[in-house]
Order: C-alpha cells, then structure tokens, then sequence
C-alpha cells in the first residue's frame, strides 16, 4: 500500500450493484465480487489504496438481519487500526436499517463507514453503480491534517451523502432512491465534492471505540389505522415475549383515544415493555401533548422518538434491549440522540 493514500477498505455484502441477469428466467441474482472489480478499471485511477472483501455468499438485502450486521460489523473492527475509510456494498432495499444498526454499534466511531449500492447492476450500460461507488470511496477518502473529515455512518446514493441513521428508502425505480427528510445531506458531488461541515457528527476523539454486537429482536412494529382491530392487537402486545414496540402514529404524534387502546398501551408500558412513538408522516417530528390525541400518550409513558426514522428507531430498540438497559433509564437514553438520529 502507498503510504502516504488513504487506505480504503470495501465491504461486499450482495445487492444490485454485484448482480447479473438469469439468462432463462431474467431474475437478478448475486454474483462473484471479483467480477464487480474487473468491471471497473476506474477504481484503479483513484488516489486510495484498496482492498475488499466480500460475504462469502453475497445476499439480497431483503434477507439482511442482526446476524450479517454483526458480520460487517466485525470485518471492519478487524481493520479499523489499517485502514482510513470503509465503504459498504450493500443492497437498497434494507440499506438504511443496517446503516442505521452499524450506526449504533459504533461508539466513538472515528472513521467514515459509507453504505452505497444501486439500482442497476454494475455491469448494465445505464448503471448509477459506478458514481455511486467511485464517489463513495472518495467521501471515505477525505481527509484533513492526516485524519479522515467523516467520521460516521454515512449513507451515499446520486450524489448525496446523507448520515445513514437518517435516511429511508423512498423510491423502488429512481436512481435517487433515499431521502433524509429530518436531516440536511452531509455532502454532495457535483463538479466538486461539498462537504456541509457543520452538519458532520462530532465523536468524542478522546473516547475510544467501542463496537457493541447484541441485538434482540423480539421486538414489533405496529402501524396505526383507523378501524385498527381491539381482537388483533390485544395478543400481540400481551405476547410474553415481546420486549419492545414501535407504534407508527399519526401526524405529529396522535393515535385514537378509545379506552381499550390507551389501557393496552397503559399495561404493556407497566409490563415492563417500552413503546415507541414514530410518526407516520415521512417529515417532521412526534410532540407528544400538541393535540388532545396524544396527551394521555405522554402522561402514560410512552417513549417519543421526536423526528427519527422508522429504521433508526427499531435499530436503535434492538439496541437498547441488547445492551439491557434499564427500565428506569431507558426513556431518557431512547429520547436522547446517541449517533444524530434525532434532533
Ligand atoms: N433487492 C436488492 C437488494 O436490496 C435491491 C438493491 O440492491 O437495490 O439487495
């Protein structure tokens, strides 16, 4: 390795971007990593020295879970002293949860770790891999003094670096596929790289990393609707093994105010089991107590998650539980942001 280049390390997880065509039934499906290198000779030409590895059995993201986060997770703690940047190939569809989950597994991160993919596979003549590739590693290149200028999860996709605990896959066709509604990009590539720096998390670089690897994932996600059935609710939340709940509310925080509902809330809180208060809205924030439909919410105790993502705030459920943290504390620690993914 040149000693004086950023030493780039990617991390090959599946998706699109490493995907052929089925030659009879047209279905797309993973292949080997090292074609995905052979189709870019650009790489070459970037002033980083790179290295890759790859899952040994490249997966759809669709079949992403705590097992494989950990595994990513884990390839990058056994570089993290020799190498200045990570960039993860990873498909789009659960990209932002496990940007979102390695986000919280890293604390005191003080290197870029970039998720990017694609919509096309990178072989295809129409293909957003190469940008989305090539641009990644040169965010995760950056440096200033000798120290890399991104130091967090970060999330790149046409053009924009958004912080990845921010973000949501909105889009299945356009190649501009996320959107960070709470929170500004973090930088974007047009004939120059713009880096927004005041928008960058600031670590701790005193403290030193700690990478945390246990998730639970008894966990549920309940999206309100009006007619939401009394007789289908009441078992799933009374479920002994349920640890957790995030509720997809409306607007700015509001559910129905019926009794069964607020009394099922009531005693799965006393139960020892937090709710979640995510809004259903894909901008803006929960205000638990701006309307009358969510007083009662606040007064039981049920956790706001303010302007998080729906992604962020079940990665960062999984989390909490995984790390056991305490009933006491732990609607203060949820409503506290640990990586900017609240505001
Ligand atoms: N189904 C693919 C995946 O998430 C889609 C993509 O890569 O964009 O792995």
């Amino acid at each position: 390795m040149a000693a004086s280049q950023p030493n780039i390390l990617l991390v090959y997880t599946g998706g699109t971007i490493g995907m052929i065509k089925h030659p009879e039934t047209s279905a797309l499906k993973s292949f080997d990593f090292k074609n995905l290198l052979k189709n870019i000779p650009e790489l070459k030409l970037l002033d980083c020295n790179i290295e890759a590895i790859s899952f040994k059995e490249p997966i759809d993201s669709s079949n992403m879970n705590p097992k494989y986060w950990i595994q990513i997770a884990e390839s990058i703690e056994a570089h993290y002293d020799t190498f200045d940047g990570f960039v993860v190939l990873h498909g789009s569809d659960t990209m932002s949860y496990s940007a979102s989950a390695l986000s919280f597994m890293f604390e005191n991160l003080a290197k870029p770790i970039i998720f990017t993919g694609s919509q096309l596979p990178i072989g295809d003549l129409r293909t957003d891999a190469k940008e989305n590739l090539i641009t990644s590693i040169q965010m995760a290149s950056l440096q200033k003094g000798g120290k890399p200028v991104i130091k967090e999860v970060g999330l790149y996709f046409e053009y924009k670096l958004y912080r990845g605990n921010r973000t949501t896959k909105i889009n299945a066709e356009h190649f501009e596929a996320f959107e960070s509604m709470n929170y500004p990009h973090l930088a974007e590539s047009g004939v120059h790289l713009k880096v927004e720096h005041d928008d960058l998390f600031k670590p701790n670089l005193r403290k030193k990393l700690v990478v945390h690897k246990v998730f639970e994932t008894d966990i549920l996600l309940i999206k309100l609707f009006p007619g939401i059935s009394e007789s289908i609710l009441t078992p799933l939340f009374e479920l002994s093994q349920v640890k957790g709940i995030v509720i997809e509310t409306y607007g700015a925080g509001n559910t129905t105010t019926e009794d069964w509902f607020i009394d099922l809330l009531k005693a799965t809180i006393k139960r020892g089991v937090p709710i979640i208060n995510v809004t259903q809205c894909s901008g803006g924030s929960v205000n638990m107590g701006q309307y009358e439909t969510s007083t009662q919410l606040k007064s039981i105790g049920v956790i706001s998650g303010k302007d998080i993502t729906t992604e962020a705030a079940l990665t960062k459920l999984m989390f909490m539980l995984g790390e056991q943290v305490s009933m006491k504390t732990f609607k203060t620690i949820f409503e506290t942001s640990l990586r900017g993914e609240m505001s």
